[in-house]
């Protein structure tokens, strides 16, 4: 049951304007340009009011650039109305109709396209088999869970085998487990139909294991694109490296640059770096050095001293909250029972397991 009509999504240097109550122009989207391939999984990630949903909405046709363009496949859609557009999109809200059964809320889209009566039917049934809602044809949304509704609004999108599927949050309104179970139907949803998706999230591990590539974002500007893996282990910012996922960050000074390699000085240890970005140093520059907390080691011998603050016992790791002059440490011991395990105000080393450490 692949979705042959998938397309791919372009946006050209999008810029959207609002006046804000003080009656000052601001950018809520600030000079975006970027490409989502045909059957691609991508998620707009950020914190709250970094202008994902106004992108989204921009794609969708429910508001316009203020200047740049939007494709959808080869054409150009910036001045199409969002009916008008190869779209369809799945609400936080579901925004199911109260008085139509699963069924009629389902086929809503293709009664509206006019198609026969025994395709509509063949359709709807196939969608709600693939989306786990067999059998329940005949229930109205307030006799369904949350969990069923968000189905009933994924099967809504997908039956018009849109060439572009949008999401808003759809998970928000669930509690943290169904978030995760659901996630994983639409991923594997997703995987089946081969569909481009344009998924809207604030939050990381959700954007991780849904996406080929996350596009984060900050104050309307994109910081960095990259598949999950890119992302946490080369974050682009500091706001990146500290919006995916908790980092130490270690202030230090570039000793010498060579090929791929960027060797520091951390607290007077001299440390090879493997850095791609190498060309961007010189001797004598400070830079900040990331070390993931399940990167760093507490241990007798080590790059520098610390004093353990607090030792927590966390169930599937022991996690370290130390000070070096004023600097927080964070680690995270995944395999405490291997080896010696640290007791609040202790004074200890910190090390970094090989090729873990990233400059930003
Ligand atoms: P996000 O989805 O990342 O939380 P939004 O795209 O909803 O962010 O909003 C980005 C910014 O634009 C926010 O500061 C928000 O308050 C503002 N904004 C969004 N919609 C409007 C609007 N219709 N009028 C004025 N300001 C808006």
């Amino acid at each position: 049951m692949k979705n042959t009509n998938t397309k791919n999504v372009t946006l050209k240097n999008v810029i959207r304007e609002y006046v804000s109550p003080d009656k000052k122009t601001f950018r809520a989207v600030n000079d975006i340009s970027l490409e989502i391939h045909s059957g691609e999984f991508v998620t707009l990630l950020g914190p709250s009011g970094c202008g994902k949903t106004t992108t989204l909405r921009m794609i969708a046709g429910f508001e316009n650039p203020t200047s740049g363009d939007v494709f959808i496949g080869d054409e150009n859609v910036t001045a199409v109305t969002p009916d008008n557009r190869d779209t369809a999109m799945v609400f936080q809200s579901y925004a199911l109709f109260p008085h139509y059964d699963v069924f009629n809320n389902i086929s809503f889209g293709l009664r509206l396209r006019k198609l026969k009566e025994d395709e509509i039917n063949k359709r709807t049934k196939e969608i709600m088999e693939l989306v786990g809602l067999k059998g329940l044809g005949e229930r109205l949304p307030n006799q369904l869970s949350g969990g069923q509704q968000q189905r009933v609004a994924l099967a809504r999108a997908l039956v018009v085998e849109p060439g572009v599927l949008l999401f808003d949050e759809p998970l928000s309104n669930l509690d943290a487990k169904l978030r995760v179970s659901m996630r994983n139907e639409i991923k594997r949803i997703q995987r089946r139909l081969g569909i481009t998706s344009i998924y809207v999230t604030h939050d990381q591990s959700e954007a991780m294991a849904l996406s080929d590539r996350v596009i984060v974002m900050n104050k309307g500007v994109i910081e960095q694109i990259g598949t999950p893996n890119e992302i946490y282990s080369h974050p682009a910012s500091v706001f990146v490296a500290d919006f995916i996922g908790r980092s130490n960050f270690i202030e230090c000074k570039v000793r010498s640059v060579g090929e791929g390699v960027t060797t520091v000085d951390m607290y007077g240890k001299t440390l090879e770096i493997q850095d791609t970005a190498w060309q961007n140093r010189t001797a004598g520059q400070t830079v900040t050095v990331m070390a993931r907390p399940e990167s760093v080691r507490l241990a007798d011998q080590g790059v520098f001293k610390t004093h353990i603050n607090s030792s927590i016992f966390m169930g599937a790791m022991q996690e370290y909250i130390c000070d070096t002059d004023g600097m927080q440490i964070i680690v995270e011991d995944y395999d405490y029972a291997q080896h010696k395990a640290y007791s609040e105000g202790e004074d200890v080393y910190v090390a970094f397991k090989e090729n873990t450490l990233h400059i930003i």
